[in-house]
This record gives C-alpha cells, structure tokens and sequence, in this order.
C-alpha cells in the first residue's frame, strides 16, 4: 500500500516512511492510495472477532508490502492492551467507550499504534530518533504515556507553563527516562513555534532526528479505523440494523478515521460530528465555504479548533459539498447545552459524561431517528473540575488515571527560546 498526499504533487510514500511525516512537502495530508475493501462474505465472518482481531487485519492492509506488515500482529498486540467497550444503553442507542487507555482518552488507541510502529520500525533500522510535540493537555500526555521505554525513541513534550490543568499537568511530567517535558513560560503557540523552529534549525536537523505526532500523523488515523470497523459489526450482528456513530469532532481526525472504515465497506449508516460552537464545519456544511477562525475557548477544550488540521482529508472523499451534505450532519453544542447534558446524564442514560462526549449526547437527543453509536472520547474524571460541581458529586478515577496521579513529578520550567531547549537536552 502506498501513500498520497492529498495534493498530489509528491511521489507516493510507503507505510513506514509515512508513519514519520508529519505535513507532506506539499503542504497537503497523507492519504492511503486506496482504501482496503472487504467482500461482503469476509464482513459477516468477521463479526465475531474480537477488536484486536479485526484491527490486526486491517492493519496488514495498511502496512502491504511494507518492512512493516509483518510486526503487525505484534504492534497491535503491544498497542491494544486495554478494554474498548461497546455498551448498549437506552433508545437504540450504543456508548463506544474509547477512553480505558493509560490517560484515559482516544487518543491513547492512535499514539499507542504509531509509538508502537515507530519504535519496531527504529529498532529495525537500529537508528535513533526523537519526537517532539507542543501540546495543550491531551496529546501530550497520551504521546508520552505512548512512547515511555520505548527503544530508540526519545519524546520532548512542550506544554504552557500554568495553562494546563493540575491533573494534566502531573500526566505530562510524570515519566522520565526517555520522556523529557518542559513547561513554557508563554502560550500554547509559543510551544508550536518552538517545535516549527527546531524542524528549520540546522542543530537540531544535523543532531537529532525529529519527528512530529500531532493531530495529522497517518499513523495515529489509521489504527482509529479499527474500533469504528469492530463497533459497526458487532451492532449490526446483534440488532441486525447498521449505526450511525455521532462523533466529537476537534480537529475530525476521529470522524476521518470513521469516513475512512465507512469507505471500506463495514456497515456504517451514517455520520453526525458535533462539535462544540467553533463553527468552521458547521459552516462549511451549510453553505460549502471553508473558513477558518480563531479559536474560541469552551467547556469541551480537547474540540477547540478554528481551523480543523484534517479537513483536507475530509474533503478529499467527497466531490462537492452537496455529497458531503449527504453523508455527514453537523450539529454544533454550546456550553450550556454541554452542562445540561452532563447535569442530566446519570437520570436519562444512567452514565456520568466528560464534556466532549456530552456534545455527542446532546446531539442524538436531537435525532428522531434510531440506532445510533455515541462516541466516548474521554473519561469525565479528567475534566472533574468542570463535571463535578454540575452533578454534585466526585467522579470515581479510574485506576489507570490513579496509578499516573500517584507517581512523582519533575517539572521544569523554560522560557520560550529554542536555544534554551538545546542547552535541556545536551
Ligand atoms: C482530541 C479530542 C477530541 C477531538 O478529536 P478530533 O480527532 O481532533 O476531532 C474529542 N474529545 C476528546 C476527549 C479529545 O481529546
């Protein structure tokens, strides 16, 4: 299987040298040649097979002809060792819970796959490398809770100094040995900058070997697939009808991954991403223009995206807006709708929400229609100081999120100079 860029202006790229790009020399995003499909008879034998069976399967298509499709059973192995549950609730309705990795949210599934890829990938080659991420609270600490002991990889965390919440604080700088986090005196994009910098700085080029593992690392869409291939059929094989998942949708590196395994043939009906009132899908789905903005803060941060990185992905698949129309709705869910629902989930779902998945909730309470997946991105015991005064009670923590809470932290602060980083890490 090769690998394109949505812009088409570079020649195509294996799996493995994908899995360490970030952005395409062209400005565009990596996209799979073709997409992988499955035969109707294949589907059915699928359907009781477990996730990490399925996942196994789709990954060998993705990795064909790769150095990499044979480790595929042992990087999903090592990625995949925690629950994904689909818990059937009232109204037609499922919960894809998404969130029993080691930090508690999605994006442990997509960072564990790439950390796990990268690192059998590295160890082949016998080279080393380092990953660098700027982070605002969840990518960080699922990047670097990824990547702990891995062989030859090294991960430099940014986040802001005093921007990010204790609990994802202590997440982020709890690690050690090859996991090195700094808190930045400055803003968020005073992080990204930095990161920007050190790609164009010849120190860091002749000296370490970077790569990125934000939001459009190929790497970290691709294994997302799986859970939305494995949801599909075990609902379609115990009530017969095929779903629609309702996704929380930041930058739709999630909702691509669900295009993605629609497009591959498992039975998926169709798909609604809510977002928070960042509004430039919404928009585009009303009206066709795509128009980014500034970011505006709400209750569901981990969504706060003026300008979603995987648009051009999304688009992509489609022709034209009016066939975007057909297969995507949009519903946008304010803040107080987003405290009303997670005030009101234990009386009508019997579940305690986190706000990103509340704005999935909000919607299907929307929907007349039946049989419909609601996406749970993360646990609400991460987002506690927003869930627990609206249901007026503590949230239990899990115990993969205690475990992390329990260890000790070492927090270094440095002012936002790259060549103040340098000085770190010699
Ligand atoms: C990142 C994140 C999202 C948004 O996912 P995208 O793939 O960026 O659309 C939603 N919920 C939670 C909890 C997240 O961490």
């Amino acid at each position: 299987m090769r690998y394109f860029s949505t812009r088409d202006q570079i020649a195509p790229v294996t799996f493995s040298e994908g899995l360490l790009m970030g952005l395409s020399p062209d400005g565009g995003l990596l996209i799979p040649e073709v997409l992988p499909t499955f035969s109707e008879k294949q589907i059915i034998e699928f359907s009781h097979y477990s996730f990490v069976d399925i996942a196994k399967i789709i990954a060998k298509q993705f990795a064909k002809n790769d150095i990499l499709e044979n480790q595929m059973d042992k990087i999903c192995d090592d990625a995949f060792n925690f629950p994904i549950l689909l818990k059937k609730s009232k109204n037609h309705t499922a919960i894809l819970e998404l969130f029993h990795g080691p930090t508690c949210a999605f994006k442990d599934i997509g960072a564990r796959f790439l950390a796990s890829a990268i690192s059998q990938l590295q160890s082949l080659k016998k080279e080393k490398l380092t990953v660098i991420v700027a982070t605002s609270g969840d990518t960080g600490s699922a990047v670097a809770s990824a990547f702990f002991q891995k062989p030859f990889v090294e991960v430099i965390v940014l986040y802001p100094d005093g921007k990010i919440s204790p609990r994802q604080e202590i997440q982020l700088t709890c690690w050690g040995e090859n996991i090195k986090s700094f808190a930045i005196s400055g803003f968020f994009d005073d992080c990204q900058r930095i990161v920007k910098e050190a790609f164009l700085n010849p120190w860091w080029k002749s000296n370490k070997n970077l790569i990125s593992a934000n939001s459009i690392s190929i790497g970290r869409i691709l294994p997302q697939t799986f859970y939305y291939a494995w949801a599909a059929l075990k609902y379609f094989s115990e009530f017969g009808k095929k779903p629609g998942f309702i996704i929380p949708s930041g930058n739709l590196g999630n909702a691509t991954a669900c295009l993605w395994a629609k497009k591959m043939g498992f039975p998926i009906r169709e798909i609604v991403m809510s977002t928070n009132i960042n509004h430039a899908v919404l928009d585009y789905s009303k009206n066709g223009h795509f128009l980014p903005h500034p970011t505006i803060s709400t209750l569901a941060n981990a969504m706060d995206v003026g300008n979603p990185s995987n648009m051009e992905r999304v688009l992509n698949l489609f022709k034209d807006y009016k066939e975007f129309q057909k297969e995507i709705t949009v519903l946008s869910v304010n803040d107080s709708q987003i405290s009303e629902c997670i005030a009101q989930g234990e009386k009508k779902w019997g579940e305690i929400f986190c706000p990103h998945t509340a704005t999935a909730v909000y919607a299907r309470e929307q929907l007349q229609s039946q049989d419909w997946i609601i996406v749970a991105t993360a646990h609400p015991a991460k987002f506690e100081t927003i869930v627990e005064p609206l249901i007026q009670k503590s949230v239990i923590i899990p115990a993969a999120l205690e475990k992390l809470l329990m260890k000790k932290i070492s927090k270094k602060v440095l002012p936002a100079e790259l060549e103040k980083l340098k000085l770190e890490i010699l």
